[in-house]
């Protein structure tokens, strides 16, 4: 059975819409990722499953119960939010009681609690210490603490590493999925971070105005993309997306004789997509001419001319080229993909 379930979510806001029908469903126990741009819906999808607003239509069910007009503190879940939201005058323990205290759940094991939980997240010698005296990092723990003493079986967290800087947000990326794995959590995160959803996530629901673009297991999100906006938005640089127009003998690279890409023709519009890390230089393969070069120590980023298009390469270690420098390009045809240009479309070809 479903955790979560969402049918037929809508939300407007006046004459805008938010959110424009969306269905998915979270198994027990597994990470959920809301991924994508700003404005796309992902904190109102979070906040209706919290009961922090009402859909306009549809139904939400939790466990069993259909939630969808149940007030927050009905639903059993606990959040995080990206500012931790912390009393800055209460110290670390009675910040992550005071959810607990406020439902007046039993106090006789609140002592047991805390210290399971202050172990946990490692913040047993922290406890009589205020919001302001800690880091960020730490911070960040003390607001996961409120949500785990919650012992609630579903855990929505926003945004929550966004205020953290990069090498910090890494470690925390990895302490919250084995927590969220240690303590059999249904998790649902927010962010619009690709890193951290391939990274974490046993399932990404990727969001696009209001809509789902595709919902899939990091993997296949990466391996299979269903159109040009989930093949870009996973993956770093983003996919390569190139125009191709019919030849004699197939698909070409538009504005080039060749090599074929394609041997079929088709007969709508189609792009062909590759992405930067299955491109690698060779003897004979596709003419082109570099134009930047980025070296970043374990791989270069090399940005090419392909006719009129251009594209991104990545290859591994230093490369003694230079701008202006003529290369040929190849990639194994099972790294190609399609797409269709007008519907954005992945297109299999026959
Ligand atoms: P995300 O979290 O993906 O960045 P949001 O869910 O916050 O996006 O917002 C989606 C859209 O809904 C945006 O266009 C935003 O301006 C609008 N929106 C969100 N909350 C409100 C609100 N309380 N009132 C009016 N519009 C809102
Ligand atoms: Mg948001």
């Amino acid at each position: 059975m479903a955790a979560i379930s969402l049918k037929g979510i809508t939300k407007n806001w006046g004459d805008a819409q938010a959110v424009k029908g969306i269905d998915f469903e979270v198994k027990s126990g597994d990470f959920t990722v809301l991924l994508g741009p700003s404005g796309c819906g992902k904190s109102t999808t979070l906040r209706l499953i919290a009961g922090l607003d009402t859909p306009s239509t549809g139904a939400i069910r939790i466990g069993e119960r259909d939630v969808t007009n149940l007030p927050p503190a009905q639903r059993k879940i606990a959040m995080v939010f990206q500012s931790y939201a912390l009393f800055p005058h209460l110290n670390v323990r009675d910040n992550i009681l005071f959810g607990v205290r406020v439902r007046k759940e039993p106090a006789k094991h609140f002592d047991e609690r805390l210290k399971r939980v202050a172990d946990i997240l490692g913040l047993s010698h922290l406890l009589d210490r205020r919001p302001g005296q800690l880091s960020g990092g730490q911070q960040q723990r003390v607001a996961l603490g409120r949500a785990i003493i919650a012992d609630a079986p579903v855990c929505l967290m926003d945004e929550p590493l966004s205020n953290l800087d990069a090498q910090l947000r890494q470690e925390m990326r990895r302490e919250i999925r084995a927590l969220q794995q240690q303590l059999n959590m249904t998790m649902i995160y927010v962010t619009h971070d690709q890193t951290e959803a391939m990274s974490m996530a046993d399932q990404v629901i990727l969001l696009r105005d209001g809509k789902i673009e595709q919902n899939a297991p990091p993997a296949e999100l990466y391996a299979q993309p269903a159109s040009v906006f989930a093949a870009r938005f996973i993956g770093t640089p983003p996919m390569n997306i190139l125009p191709l127009s019919n030849s004699a003998a197939g698909l070409v690279i538009e504005g080039s004789s060749g090599p074929v890409i394609h041997p079929h023709n088709v007969d709508e519009e189609w792009q062909l997509g590759v992405r930067p890390e299955h491109i690698h230089l060779v003897e004979q393969g596709i003419a082109a001419t570099v134009d930047t070069i980025e070296y970043f120590g374990a791989d270069t980023i090399v940005g090419c001319r392909v006719g009129q298009a251009s594209l991104l390469m990545r290859v591994p270690g230093q490369l003694t080229l230079v701008p202006g420098d003529a290369v040929q390009l190849g990639w194994d045809r099972g790294s190609q993909y399609f797409f269709d240009r007008k519907s954005g479309l992945r297109r299999l070809p026959m």
